[in-house]
């Protein structure tokens, strides 16, 4: 059975990045009957906060991602100690003093030399009687992982075979000196402890795959398939970390972009299938496949979520948007007429109450000058509201024997002076919903 799991630490709101992950975690549990866990990577506490919590399910919750379990590793904390307790027996886990600043100093030598700066392991040569004058100068120990000195070698889902010289990484850091467990160590963990068989994530972690192989392994557990996903960058190229904050999912939704509209360009993005709006979950996950992504950075473009959720908000049936017509103040019996008027002239469904506000209060007259004479004339022949199907083609044909003027000369200045613009839906199926005309009004009519 498979299971994936998506794997935010709550320290933000979830962005266009996260969803990539999340939906390719989401969709291989869904095509194949398997489960799909959220797993909340809380373990920094300082950072951490439950209002992002709360977000990440809401957006989840939002787009359908809906996950089977969820998991918190702060919950999970004991299980991590009795974890480092069998490294340490196993003799993978040792204590390490160096400060901050000792390290940086060591790494910095290194990198004059020429040389990788991966850790020298010195507090691997240390004797329980020197790791406890270091103690005794009031030093606290943090705890690394000691990897075994060989290639780590994988069958990545996306970039193919992969090897890892595991020399040319430093052993990691798993347990903090105020005692925090880092994600490397907890994701290892839970990864063993839930079955989690595939992982997909960003490319960022192809070096924290090598390690964590390597910790599942030397607890006894064996390692879930990976996959990297290349990283999203703006439509330049340009590296797109630093504009993630304005690419929230929560601002999107916000702005009005449509669930499906996202789900559809990330589902495919980067992948060598088109792009296309689909209609659900299921028939996104019908032809995903995560074999057709490629390695190379995927650019994203935001503009390109607003053609995707206008064919998706044009596509809807009345029901669909009942109630949103209804909060708006469309009455129900003018909802058919309006929805089949407005659709198409709608980029997502917040537009729909500009439309209803010109039915309902009418809008400022826009007039030229060379058409005031023009246009007064052919108020002076429309009755004042209701409207029937026939009232703009019967205005129309009166105005053009009285003036003479025809096609756009005759259209586009009637338009405008009811409308207050020159774009808009068909005028003969607008008329009927018009409840006020405020260049009638003005005009004292
Ligand atoms: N909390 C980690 C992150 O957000 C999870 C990475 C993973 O999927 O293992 O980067």
């Amino acid at each position: 059975m498979t299971v994936t799991r998506f794997a935010p630490s709550p320290t933000g709101w979830l962005h266009i990045g996260n969803l990539r992950t999340a939906l390719f975690n989401y969709l291989i549990a869904r095509k194949t009957g398997g489960s799909f866990i959220l797993r909340l990577d809380d373990t920094d506490q300082a950072r951490s906060e439950e209002e992002y919590v709360d977000g990440i399910k809401a957006d989840l919750d939002w787009l359908g991602l809906h996950w089977d379990r969820i998991e918190r590793q702060s919950d999970r904390l004991d299980r991590y100690a009795t974890a480092a307790d069998s490294l340490r027996a196993a003799g993978r886990f040792y204590e390490c003093f160096e400060t901050p600043t000792e390290l940086d100093l060591k790494r910095k030598k290194q990198l004059n030399m020429g040389r990788p700066p991966v850790y020298d392991r010195a507090a691997l040569a240390l004797d329980e009687a020197a790791r406890e004058k270091l103690r005794a100068e009031g030093r606290q120990g943090y705890w690394r992982f000691e990897l075994a000195l060989e290639r780590i070698e994988w069958e990545d889902g996306i970039l193919g075979p992969l090897s890892i010289d595991a020399a040319s990484v430093s052993d990691p850091v798993l347990i903090r000196a105020d005692g925090q467990v880092l994600y490397t160590f907890a994701s290892s963990v839970d990864d063993m402890d839930m079955g989690i068989t595939h992982v997909v994530r960003g490319a960022d972690h192809v070096t924290n795959t090598a390690t964590q192989i390597q910790i599942i392994r030397a607890m006894g557990g064996t390692p879930p398939a990976f996959a990297h996903h290349s990283l999203l960058t703006g439509p330049q190229g340009e590296a797109l970390s630093k504009r993630l904050g304005t690419l929230a999912l929560r601002d999107l939704r916000a702005q009005g972009v449509a669930r499906e509209a996202l789900l559809s360009l990330l589902a495919r993005l980067g992948s060598s299938q088109p792009v296309a709006l689909r209609a659900d979950l299921d028939e996104i996950a019908e032809g995903f496949d995560l074999s057709q992504f490629g390695a190379a950075p995927t650019k994203f473009d935001a503009t390109d979520l607003w053609p995707l959720t206008r064919a998706h908000v044009q596509s809807l049936p009345l029901q669909a948007v009942a109630n949103k017509l209804a909060e708006i103040g469309v009455p129900d019996t003018l909802a058919p007429a309006f929805w089949d008027v407005a659709r198409e002239n709608i980029d997502r469904l917040d537009d729909l109450a500009g439309w209803w506000a010109l039915c309902r209060d009418g809008a400022a007259p826009e007039i030229a000058p060379e058409d005031a004479d023009f246009v007064a004339q052919a108020l002076a022949l429309l009755p004042p509201p209701p409207y029937g199907p026939q009232t703009w083609a019967e205005w129309t044909a009166q105005v053009k024997a009285a003036t003479g003027r025809k096609g756009k000369g005759l259209f586009m200045p009637l338009r405008k002076a009811l409308t207050g613009r020159g774009d808009g839906p068909d005028m003969a199926a607008l008329m009927p919903l018009l409840r006020r005309v405020r260049a009638l009004e003005d005009a004292g009519g």
